[in-house]
């Protein structure tokens, strides 16, 4: 379905969508207290997104002019955080923003 949208859209505009935002993780090592990892910690699922799943988003990555991996979560707690990275660039997709918060 994603792969049908983005050949109808594409086909009109040259990335219509300015942003699109995925959170491949859900994991933390952070406890910022506006956060749901705090304010929900008893119903909060950590989780990583799989590859698959993944790869099922990268032909939407098309519409749009920036791709950022980010979310209620570090993204470079993820294995294959920079797998994902070079397929969003594979298609000259821009990644302007990571939630980075890695911590010496
Ligand atoms: S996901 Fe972001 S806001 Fe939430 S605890 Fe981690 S660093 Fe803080």
């Amino acid at each position: 379905m994603l792969q049908r949208i983005a050949a109808v859209l594409g086909r009109r505009v040259a990335r219509p969508i300015a942003a699109l935002q995925v959170e491949i993780t859900t994991r933390c090592f952070l406890h910022c207290t506006f956060c749901p990892h705090e304010t929900l910690r008893a119903q909060w699922r950590a989780e990583d997104m799989s590859l698959a799943t993944f790869q099922r988003l990268v032909p939407a990555f098309r519409l749009a002019k920036f791709v950022h991996l980010q979310g209620w979560g570090e993204p470079l707690l993820h294995p294959d955080a920079l797998r994902m990275v070079e397929m969003a660039l594979d298609l000259r997709t821009a990644l302007p923003a990571w939630h980075l918060c890695i911590i010496p």
